[in-house]
């Protein structure tokens, strides 16, 4: 009999009715004979709606307020869901962050998972209950509750099946595995059977959010059987594995990423000197954002143009500073625009075929859409357009690349 690790999203736990349908399935495999660790998200909305209530208090809350406040949502599902199960005639017990217990690092919204006390957990299951665990959360050394930024349930449950050795964490959601794309964009996106953690990684590193950027680190770090199903209905879900295709059947390219929270800055006009990266750069780390991609290029009047992109929510804060540090460095002029997305192409069967970038630029010039920034790595391409060309762009791109499914239904 198999130990595994079930994480439920929030639109699996949704209402009432959706919590009673996970307790279904969760008894089924139970009533198997299966270990069963069960990690929930809060209910859909629910964190967001807990965000909104903050800021209608006040515009900054110290993130140890946001973290005690937003965790709550997790807190809901995890004592519904035991209810439901215990209904059923199913023991199960929940269990907080703090009670489990997941400890991390102070790093309030965005903390680390440092240790997983696994007593309890391992207590329960031999006495045949169910363990459900709040996602997203933990706590500090000094018993401070902390979050693990947006989506961090997903790496809740990866940890704790590595925590437990288990034989594989299931990640349920509404769509029944990793597609091509968001099937949200694009109709024709297609389930992957695999997907390599390295490709995993950088589609969730560039927008696809199926799957939180840090739960795809710590499962190839750890080597956690990782797979993405449906919980509304039955198939194999895609598994995230460590295994590439052999190179006949690779294709070269997996998948389609794109992220609208962008936000491009340009300082237009800066003396070439050396430094000036630095001059620009320094002030923005220092305000604790992080920069996306950058691009700088010498014109003939030995003046440069230097251009970076940060998250949007980090779009006000930014300009500010960089409109400071222009000041200071003579350059001419700082223009902003938040309106631009990033698309991204991504496969390791990049590595082994020529020819992928200009089949991207052609099929984006071919649908009329400006590129206006491009960053390379081994295994992606990414170019930043104006938002109004994403939908456009991504599905042209799907097509080009042969990624459309034949049926769309
Ligand atoms: P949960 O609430 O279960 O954590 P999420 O909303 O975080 O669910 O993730 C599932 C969503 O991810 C899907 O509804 C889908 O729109 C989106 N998504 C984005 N990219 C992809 C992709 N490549 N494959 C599958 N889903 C994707
Ligand atoms: N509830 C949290 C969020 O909405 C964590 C999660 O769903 O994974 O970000
Ligand atoms: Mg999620």
């Amino acid at each position: 009999m198999a130990l595994y690790v079930q994480k439920y999203g929030g639109t699996s736990v949704g209402t009432v009715e959706k919590i009673e349908a996970v307790a279904e399935k969760v008894k089924g495999f139970r009533d198997k004979g299966h270990d069963i660790v069960v990690v929930v998200s809060a209910m859909s909305g629910e964190t967001n709606r807990l965000i909104g209530l903050a800021h209608e208090v006040m515009e900054q809350p110290t993130p140890r307020e946001m973290d005690t406040l937003v965790s709550t949502g997790e807190q809901v599902t995890i004592s519904l869901l035991c209810m439901a199960l215990n209904k059923r005639g199913c023991p199960a017990r929940s269990y907080t962050g703090g009670q489990v217990q997941i400890l991390t690092d102070n790093a309030h919204m965005k903390a680390r998972i440092q240790k997983i006390d696994d007593e309890k957990i391992h207590s329960d299951l031999k006495q045949g209950k169910v363990v459900v665990v709040a996602g997203f959360q933990g706590v500090d050394e000094d018993g401070n509750i902390t979050t693990l930024g947006r989506g961090g349930s997903d790496t809740t449950g990866v940890a704790l099946a590595a925590a437990l050795n288990a034989d594989e964490c299931q990640i349920y959601t509404d769509v029944d595995g990793v597609y091509t794309t968001d099937p949200r964009i694009v109709a024709k996106a297609q389930r992957m059977e695999k997907v390599t953690f390295e490709e995993m990684l950088e589609m969730a590193s560039l927008g696809s959010k199926v799957l939180q950027i840090r739960s795809v680190e710590f499962a190839g770090k750890y080597n956690v059987p990782l797979r993405v199903l449906s919980t509304f209905q039955d198939g194999p879900g895609t598994l995230i594995t460590l295994e590439e295709e052999s190179e006949m059947e690779k294709p070269v390219i997996s998948g389609i990423a794109f992220s609208r929270d962008e936000a491009k800055i340009t300082v237009l006009g800066v003396p070439d000197i050396p430094g000036v990266a630095s001059r620009i750069l320094g002030p923005v780390s220092a305000a604790n954002i992080e920069v996306d991609m950058i691009v700088q290029n010498v014109a003939a009047d030995k003046t440069t143009d230097f251009t970076f992109t940060v998250h949007r929510n980090d779009f006000n804060k930014v300009m500010k500073v960089v409109e400071q540090v222009s000041d200071d460095l003579g350059a001419r002029e700082v223009t902003g625009d938040d309106s631009i997305c990033k698309v991204s192409i991504v496969g390791v069967g990049m590595r082994s075929h020529a020819g992928v970038a200009s089949k991207m630029f052609d099929t984006l010039a071919a649908e009329s859409i400006n590129i206006q920034m491009i960053s390379t790595s081994e295994i992606k391409i990414s170019v930043v357009v104006s938002e109004k060309y994403l939908e456009l762009g991504v599905r042209a791109l799907h097509t080009a690349f042969g990624l459309d499914s034949e049926s769309t239904d």
